[in-house]
């Protein structure tokens, strides 16, 4: 069997078109605003690619660079000051950030209808209840593909009686495990949430109709954790040396073993990341509509 690719391009291409339309009905465009307090350079690769997507729908985009020696006071005032400005709409710490700054008292202190990456507990809370507005961008790229892959998902208990999918999340991070166990228990799915402590792996991924492997270690899911037909989303991202000493990226599951197996597949590049690029887009509009009342 060779799996078929999910790839992410064309879900991505969708919610660019609709973030489009919608900021074609509103009066001026959303801003998008990043705050960068480190010198890692993967964390500007990452403002610089916020920035290009943001300029291909018309989303403003600006940086505030402070800097990897500022204190967590400095972040925090930054902070108030755009929850403050209302030319901003949604604002994003990129990670990481100096060491004694509190990422999570940073996030805490971002307005929750600004929190674009949906970080605040409030926003997070809120996929509790199967919320995706404001939901962790990439929680909701795993949901979109997913759903793109025609698994079984249920908005209505009866009908998903007896038959909800068997899901394997294997990562419990609270921007992208957690979150995405949520949303898919949402749509009647059996989860089962796989992480350091477990302790047959194999046992639980085997057992899975819909894997999401979450980690960011290259080579972890192999071939023999794959239920044959099972769908696989791919979430890990790692840099690693290929045979011919080039560096690459890639997922989290070996692919050339997957593809065999799986029945459908994302590509890394190409999948969830791409999906979660168009995704906080999409919560900009989603904070913009908020905002507005
Ligand atoms: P994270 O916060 O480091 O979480 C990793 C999770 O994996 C933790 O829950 C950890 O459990 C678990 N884990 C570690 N070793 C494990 C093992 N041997 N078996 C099972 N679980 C294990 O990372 P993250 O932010 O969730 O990101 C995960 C990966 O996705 C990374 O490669 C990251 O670069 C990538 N990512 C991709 C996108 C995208 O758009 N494609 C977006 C975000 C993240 P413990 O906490 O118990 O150790």
């Amino acid at each position: 069997m060779s799996a078929e690719l999910l790839e992410g391009a064309p879900i991505a291409e969708q919610i660019k078109q609709d973030v489009r339309e919608a900021i074609g009905r509103m009066a001026s465009p959303p801003k998008l605003t990043a705050i960068l307090a480190t010198d890692n350079k993967g964390a500007a690769f990452y403002a610089k690619a916020q920035a290009k997507a943001c300029e291909e729908v018309g989303i403003q985009y600006e940086l505030v660079e402070m800097g990897a020696e500022v204190g967590q006071a400095e972040v925090e005032a930054k902070i108030a000051q755009l929850n403050d400005d209302g030319s901003v709409t949604g604002i994003i710490l990129l990670m990481p950030v100096p060491e004694g700054v509190d990422a999570r008292a940073c996030q805490r202190s971002i307005d929750p209808q600004k929190d674009v990456d949906g970080v605040h507990p409030a926003n997070l809370g809120a996929v509790v209840q199967g919320s995706t507005t404001l939901a962790p961008c990439t929680a909701q790229a795993v949901f979109e593909l997913a759903k793109a892959s025609g698994v079984a998902l249920f908005d209505d208990p009866m009908e998903s009686a007896g038959k909800g999918l068997e899901v394997c999340v294997v990562g419990h991070s609270e921007i992208v495990g957690k979150p995405s166990a949520l949303l898919l228990l949402d749509k009647f799915c059996t989860i089962t949430v796989c992480h350091i402590g477990t302790q047959d792996l194999k046992a639980h991924t085997t057992s899975a109709d819909l894997l999401v492997v979450a980690v960011g270690k290259a080579g972890l899911v192999k071939g023999e954790h794959i239920k044959p037909g099972a769908v696989v989303i791919d979430v890990g991202i790692n840099r690693i040396k290929g045979e011919d000493g080039k560096t690459k990226t890639v997922g989290d599951v070996v692919f050339d073993e997957a593809v065999q197996i799986a029945s459908k597949i994302t590509p890394v590049p190409g999948g969830v990341g791409t999906v979660t690029t168009a995704m906080l887009l999409k919560n900009v509009i989603d904070a913009a509509e908020l905002q507005a009342g």
